[in-house]
Parts: structure tokens; C-alpha cells; sequence
């Protein structure tokens, strides 16, 4: 199957990206590097991709630059369904690929209760795996059925 990219103009969708994930020179949220075993087990490999962005970050805490060394570096950012996100970038000059896991919320998941079923979250049962998280609200729903 082929999925055909589509440029986001809305200024008012761009500007709620931007508040939630940074702007074109800014690292992404919760900026986590992964080796390439990681990367290779991790969800880029399983969960469909939603967005796709390129940055260079420049405007970079001291601790950001010191933690990553990423100033001026291009990362290609992959947006996955289930909000996780992944950051490819290359060094050119070191030849050299290193892999990235960003997310907007770190979730803390827990189990849903009667004012999550009132707003439409699903009964966990036996194959249905519910998670609510208590920070952002995300409902993480796995049916292990399949
Ligand atoms: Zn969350």
C-alpha cells in the first residue's frame, strides 16, 4: 500500500503542533536517544505513521547541546498513531545514523473508572486492555485478541 504525504498549511493546526511538539529549530519533547537495538525492537517498525517533519535544532539548552550534540544536525521526525514518536538523524561527516524516541506526555497509565466510561472509554475485559493516562488523558486501548 502507498500513502501519499499532504502538506499541513492550517495555521491554526500548525500553531497546535508547534505548542505541543516545539518549531522547526527546536528539539522535539522528551528527547530520548535509542541504540540501534533499540530502534530495531522498537515501534517505529509496528505502529502506522501519522506525521512527518524535518527540523534543525539550533536553539538548544546548554544541557540539550552537551546531552545530544544535535545543533544543526537534520532530524527526520516520524509521528506514530499510538503518540510516540521517532527521530532519524545523520552525521554526515561522521557517516554515521543515530536513532531518536520522543513523545509530547511520558504517559503514567491507570485503570479507567466510571467517569472514563461515562466519556466513552471501553470496559476493559477479557482480551481488552484499557489504559487512561493520568497526565494527558490518552486512552490506550490493545485488543490482544488477534
Ligand atoms: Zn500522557
Amino acid at each position: 500500500m502507498v500513502y501519499k504525504l499532504e502538506h499541513v498549511s492550517d495555521a491554526s493546526a500548525v500553531e497546535e503542533h508547534e505548542r505541543k511538539y516545539g518549531k522547526y529549530n527546536d528539539l522535539p519533547p522528551n528527547l530520548e536517544e535509542l541504540t540501534e537495538a533499540e530502534f530495531a525492537r522498537s515501534g517505529f517498525f509496528t505502529w502506522c505513521l501519522e506525521n512527518y517533519e524535518h527540523r534543525q535544532p539550533c536553539r538548544l539548552t546548554d544541557a540539550q547541546a552537551q546531552a545530544y550534540g544535535l545543533a544543526g544536525q537534520n532530524l527526520k521526525l516520524f509521528y506514530m498513531n499510538n503518540t510516540e514518536g521517532f527521530a532519524i538523524s545523520n552525521d554526515y561527516w561522521d557517516e554515521r545514523i543515530r536513532y531518536f524516541r520522543f513523545r509530547a506526555c511520558v504517559h503514567e497509565f491507570r485503570n479507567p473508572g466510571p467517569k472514563d466510561f461515562a466519556r466513552g472509554v471501553p470496559r476493559p475485559r477479557r482480551c481488552l486492555h484499557v489504559g487512561v493516562c493520568s497526565k494527558c488523558g490518552y486512552v490506550d486501548v490493545t485488543d490482544s485478541s488477534d
